[in-house]
């Protein structure tokens, strides 16, 4: 069964559009299972009724034309109760709709699947036979099987769809993603580090042939160079045989025939990556129908060798980035360090396939100022390339190739979005405090010289959190003593005179250096944070003590130390600070009276510590509430998966009663804290944390005015009164709806989406 269900998958990523891939499955299945019909419907929400889209045994004029209401029919059926249903003789069943001359008279037997994705269901596919029997359990859990991965197919040609619609008078559609930084832009995309996977390259035209066959070629050799090198690495680790493997690529990559006919499909008008998938998915089809499990085999290793060259051919491409003004960058994934090395002055809006919004990447586009999209529902971004896009990213949407109508309306939301940020610019010089005049420390979150310059100009109070894994992501090797002094003396000279946080290095998860990979199953609850540092106090100490150098003369240094889940781990770390102040003390003896003791505290992000805080308390000047791990470990939900985006919100009422824990014990043992995680940067959540009490708040440089507006407009009395209100609720729904309803009445909504 999995053979034939990779078979049929393979052959609906070749489809060049949905009714291609819908044909496709449904003739497939008729053929794999030897039944006389398969169809597939697809729900229609805003009319609430299913459309036949793809049949194969019934009467191929109702294709588009059978419309059957939600509640009607056995397909009406199957969506409803969300399950399979199988009918021995489906014409006797009372849902059974009848219809002329689709020739489903003589079918008796029936067996209906639903299509669903994230809950909800996108269509229905079934099969039917004249004989009146049971389907064999096989058939029906191929069929739930083969619907669970027709529904990403469906999206994805949906969205394809919505891409390629050139008329702009149609419905106004968009494509869904994750809103990771705020803001609203018109721009042209500019598809980026796209996927070095053969299924992700769509159709595309080339009018410089001879361009592409050069790129064909250097590829080509550069691969035969890598397999080479790998092959030698192999040496003695592996047998001569599993090493044979390479030379077999070799073989396939050297023997002219692959490579010539790539160079015919370019010859034809397409560009490399596209010519290089109709070769090889021509060659696959003929491996994956023979049934010997060796050959099959063969396809894999065709198609890895064909990603390999593919990678090649696509690593060109990404590094002759440029980017006219007003370009919207599209990806299917991005780094922190892929946003450095952009020519950031040009791109207006980023937009990726894969991330979320507090993955480091969204931090720092949103750091930058820089509207973006994260998680976007799957489509082939390359069909974006050249495409005019509206970015929408409070609400997460993207419209493509948009209509003068939908154009001019964003149109005026984008002025009147420039028209409020100068006006809240203008706010900058007033004091950050409530509209009772209650002050509130509106902190800084910087890591990156590409935000620090922001920083300086936002007005903020302080640095609330500088993450200094990022300037070590920029290195080769870790940074020096010396060279990681004069950057965190960049930084507290930056805010001379005002608090700065440094926090210790916090690598692990998806915080990777290039040279000290950390390669673990489970990254998020593995060797993160300070278990690393705790592990490599040779590392540790050389930043502690460049921290403590940097700092001579200030007062305000703060260290903060991440993923703090044990005492005893505190413990080790104020042993390990205490050890490099004593040494910079003795070694700087000359500099006497200007060297001082940093506040030490602790990000409160592994709940375990939350129910420690009395004996943390005791040991730290200050802690931190690190909302954006705070939330994934509390609610065991990773920040970064997209299939569970709308589990991790910062409004659930568990992360509601955690802060108001933690904020209450904070005041009971009398020690300062402050939020730093993403949730301190949305003017919702602001409120509700300064009506429980927090008084510091970190976010990035871009938020800041946004924040600070949203507390000049509410007393302090108002925010108690709020949050204790929505403490109670039991839904984030619910939550949401209450504080949206208190911006609208202070008429800040100008805060929450589009425009003023
Ligand atoms: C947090 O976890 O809330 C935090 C500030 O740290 P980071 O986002 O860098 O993991
Ligand atoms: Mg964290």
């Amino acid at each position: 069964m999995l053979g034939k269900l990779a078979r049929i998958t393979k052959a609906v990523e070749l489809a060049e559009d949905q009714r291609q891939a819908l044909n496709i499955i449904v003739e497939n299945v008729c053929f794999e299972l030897d039944v006389e019909v398969c169809s597939i419907y697809l729900a229609d929400y805003d009319l609430k009724q299913f459309t036949l889209m793809a049949t194969q045994g019934l009467n191929p004029k109702y294709i588009g034309q059978l419309k059957i209401e939600f509640n009607n029919g056995l397909v009406g059926l199957v969506g409803q109760r969300e399950e399979p249903i199988h009918l021995h003789s489906a014409n006797s069943h009372p849902a059974f709709h009848y219809v002329a001359d689709i020739l489903e008279d003589k079918l008796s037997a029936y067996l209906g699947v639903p299509i669903i994705h994230q809950r909800k269901v996108l269509g229905v596919l079934s099969i039917q036979q004249e004989d009146a029997r049971q389907f064999e359990i096989d058939e029906e859990t191929f069929l739930i099987t083969l619907a669970t991965q027709v529904s990403s197919v469906i999206l994805n040609t949906e969205n394809n769809a919505i891409i390629d619609d050139e008329q702009r008078n149609q419905l106004v559609r968009c494509i869904n993603g994750t809103p990771a930084s705020s803001g609203v832009v018109i721009g042209k995309a500019k598809v980026v580090f796209p996927s070095l996977n053969l299924s992700s390259i769509s159709k595309r035209k080339t009018n410089d042939i001879p361009a592409e066959i050069k790129n064909l070629r250097k590829a080509v050799k550069r691969t035969h160079l890598q397999l080479e090198k790998m092959s030698n690495r192999m040496k003695g680790l592996v047998s001569d045989q599993e090493r044979s493997l390479f030379e077999a690529y070799q073989q396939i990559l050297g023997s002219a025939g692959i490579e010539q006919e790539v160079e015919l499909e370019i010859k034809r008008g397409f560009w490399a990556p596209y010519a290089l998938k109709r070769v090889i998915y021509s060659h696959l089809k003929a491996f994956q129908s023979m049934e010997d499990p060796y050959l099959q085999e063969r396809a894999l290793d065709i198609e890895d060798l064909a990603n390999r060259v593919l990678g090649n051919l696509l690593r060109r491409e990404s590094r002759r980035i440029k980017a006219q003004p007003n370009t919207i960058l599209v990806t299917e994934t991005i780094s922190a360090s892929m946003i450095a090395e952009l020519p950031i002055e040009n791109i207006c809006a980023i937009v990726s396939l894969q991330g979320s919004a507090t993955s480091h990447a969204a931090i720092l586009a949103k750091a930058l100022g820089i509207p973006s999209i994260m998680g976007l529902d799957p489509c082939q971004i390359s069909r974006l390339e050249g495409k005019e896009i509206i970015i929408d990213a409070y609400n997460g949407q993207i419209f493509v190739s948009p209509n003068e109508t939908l154009l001019s309306q964003y149109q005026q939301l984008i002025n009147e979005e420039k028209q409020f940020s100068q006006e809240l610019k203008n706010d900058q010089l007033s004091p950050n405090c409530t509209k009772d005049g209650v002050p509130i420390s509106l902190m800084v979150n910087t890591s990156h010289p590409m935000d620090f310059e922001k920083a300086m100009q936002s007005g903020a109070n302080g640095i609330g959190l500088y993450r200094t894994e990022i300037p070590f992501m920029h290195h080769q090797q870790f940074p020096s003593e010396q060279t990681q002094v004069n950057i965190y003396r960049n930084i507290i000279q930056g805010f001379d005179g005002m608090p700065v946080t440094i926090r210790t290095l916090d690598i692990g998860g998806d915080k990777q250096l290039p040279y000290f990979k950390i390669d673990e199953d489970n990254p998020f609850l593995g060797w993160r944070g300070v278990r690393v540092t705790l592990d490599h106090p040779e590392i540790f100490l050389v930043q502690l003590r460049a921290i403590l150098k940097a700092s001579f003369n200030n007062k305000n240094l703060k260290i903060a130390i991440p993923m703090i889940a044990t005492v005893s781990e505190l413990d080790d770390c104020i042993r390990l600070i205490n050890q490099a102040f004593d040494e910079i003390e003795e070694e700087t003896q000359h500099l006497k009276g200007t060297l001082f003791r940093p506040d030490i505290g602790i990000i409160i992000e592994v709940p375990s510590i939350v129910f420690q805080l009395k004996e943390i308390i005791r040991r730290v000047d200050f802690v931190s509430v690190g909302t954006n791990d705070l939330i994934q470990y509390l609610l065991a939900v990773d920040r970064n998966n997209l299939r569970l985006r709308g589990l991790y919100n910062h409004f659930q009422p568990a992360v509601l009663k955690i802060l108001s824990s933690i904020i209450e014990r904070c005041h009971d043992y009398q020690v300062d804290v402050q939020v730093c995680g993403e949730m301190a940067s949305d003017p919702l959540a602001a409120i509700v944390l300064v009506g429980l009490g927090y008084r510091e708040l970190s976010m990035n440089a871009g938020d800041i005015s946004r924040v600070k507006r949203a507390l000049s407009r509410f007393t302090s009395y108002e925010m108690e009164r709020l949050s204790h209100s929505v403490l109670q609720y039991e839904t984030v729904e619910k939550i949401k709806s209450e504080l949206i309803l208190a911006m609208e009445q202070k008429s800040l909504t100008g805060l929450i989406r589009a425009g003023r």
